[in-house]
């Protein structure tokens, strides 16, 4: 008989990180791989309160993140710092105890890529090894090539910036400024060492990868996937490729709003989210508000818990009965379905990776508010590589005003090139996941070989 893989697999402790390998997984479930599937304690919680029945399509286990349950998890610093301290020892004991107690002992590990550690680990278990990506290859390139950019001299051996205001890997990829290498965007310059000595580490243990794949589609970044051969892209991993819902939501998702979709004329919706970390200013939201009222256009806005700083949301004088009969506010939307719906029009966005692929997928134009991390270089891909958006441009004061935002609304309404741009990389996208595209001849092969059938 031929064995069941039995795979582990543990995603990096944020929202935008564990949906895509929850869709992974969920797809290797489908075929015939069974999967104990590994959170932080904070994390499971909150899954197990936002899922419906359902949704238990893999074993969902626990270890502890290393912090107690008052500390804050947005402190980047505590949280990594505790993480790689304490999970090594607790997913060694987990294997152990699954490998003592089922007879289907753990064959592969399945890491997030900046959890390197958990890949030393498989190795020295002797598991299979695979990294996954849950974002843009080109990103991935850029910090394997942080030991360059320090050769290179453009970075310190700490990763201060030395010189170059702007760098570029490959020459169709666009070029990045050295603020947004990943370790810049964060002011605690504590922080920012940890993030790039990880980084280094990261690149070496991933070397014990079997497999690096990721969640994105050749069609998407052809120069990256042809200069770095060992990325292999089976995405875009979308709910919809295994005709079901999205899971592993820290919130329960509002789905009235589809509802409110439905009432929407045909590509009229502006669908207003920034992903699950960005936190705004209250002058930055009471433009946007207003901005999106100046439109006088119908919205659908994620309004997250914490989404300002500060306590409360303080809307705008009267804005909440102003906008009644055009504006929906949701806490947590079902994104992936909202997205597919017929009324929207456009997606105002962070361009957070997960939202950039679900969007690409959903021949959506986009308007881009990137706010750090690999956002402003996924925004480079949307509105200058594939050309399907829009960014905004800042006052003298740094903020985005709302007439700035009523005129790129306009313009991105008022130009169809975008939208027939956007259906084209659509359809593109799309047949990469079909029955013999690229993503789907990567995953079969993927898939083999984990069931040692290649
Ligand atoms: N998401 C959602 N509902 C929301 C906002 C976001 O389901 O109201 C999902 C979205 O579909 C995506 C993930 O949360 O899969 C956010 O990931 P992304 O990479 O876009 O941003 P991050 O949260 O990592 O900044």
């Amino acid at each position: 008989m031929m064995r069941r893989p039995h795979i582990i697999a543990i995603p990096y402790p944020a929202q935008g990180h564990v949906i895509p390998l929850m869709e992974l997984c969920l797809c290797l479930v489908k075929h015939g791989c069974k999967v104990t599937f590994v959170n932080s304690h904070f994390n499971h919680n909150r899954i197990i309160k936002s899922m419906s029945e359902a949704d238990n399509a893999i074993n969902l286990v626990s270890v502890p993140d290393g912090l107690v349950v008052e500390e804050d998890r947005n402190d980047l610093k505590k949280l990594t710092e505790a993480l790689f301290e304490v999970v090594p020892g607790k997913l060694e004991a987990l294997i152990h105890n699954i490998n003592e107690s089922d007879k289907n002992r753990v064959s592969c590990v399945i890491a997030d890529e900046s959890l390197g550690w958990a890949l030393d680990l498989a190795k020295k278990l002797g598991l299979q090894r695979v990294a996954f990506w849950p974002a843009a290859a080109a990103s991935l390139s850029m910090m394997f090539n942080v030991q360059k950019l320090v050769d290179d001299g453009v970075v310190g051996k700490n990763g201060e910036i030395l010189r170059k205001p702007s760098i570029k890997l490959l020459p169709l990829m666009p070029a990045m400024n050295t603020t947004d290498l990943v370790w810049n965007c964060f002011s605690d310059p504590g922080l920012q060492r940890l993030i790039f000595d990880l980084a280094i580490k990261n690149n070496e243990s991933v070397k014990a990868a079997e497999w690096i794949i990721c969640n994105s589609s050749q069609v998407m970044e052809y120069d990256v996937f042809a200069s770095y051969p060992k990325l292999i892209p089976i995405g875009p991993l979308l709910a919809s490729n295994r005709l079901g819902k999205t899971s592993g939501h820290f919130w329960r998702e509002d789905t009235d709003c589809l509802k409110w979709l439905d009432q929407q004329p045909l590509n009229s919706v502006i669908y207003v989210a920034f992903g699950s970390h960005t936190i705004f200013d209250m002058a930055e939201f009471q433009e946007l508000a207003l901005g999106l009222e100046l439109t006088n256009r119908p919205f659908l806005w994620v309004v997250r818990q914490g989404f300002i700083e500060g306590a409360g949301t303080p809307y705008p004088e009267g804005f909440i009965d102003r906008t009644r009969n055009c504006g929906r506010l949701v806490e947590w939307a079902p994104q992936q379905e909202v997205l597919a719906h017929p009324s929207l029009g456009c997606f105002l966005s962070h361009c957070g990776w997960n939202s950039t692929i679900e969007g690409v997928s959903n021949g959506l134009p986009f308007l881009c508010w990137p706010y750090f991390a690999d956002q402003p270089f996924n925004k480079s891909y949307i509105c200058d590589v594939w050309k399907i958006g829009l960014g905004f441009d800042r006052n003298e004061n740094g903020v985005i005003g709302r007439q700035e935002i009523k005129n790129k609304v306009e313009q991105l309404f008022g130009d169809e090139t975008f939208k027939t741009r956007a259906v084209d990389l659509q359809g593109e996208v799309l047949s990469c996941v079909k029955s013999g595209g690229s993503s789907n001849r990567n995953f079969n092969s993927f898939v083999n070989w984990i069931k040692g059938t290649d």
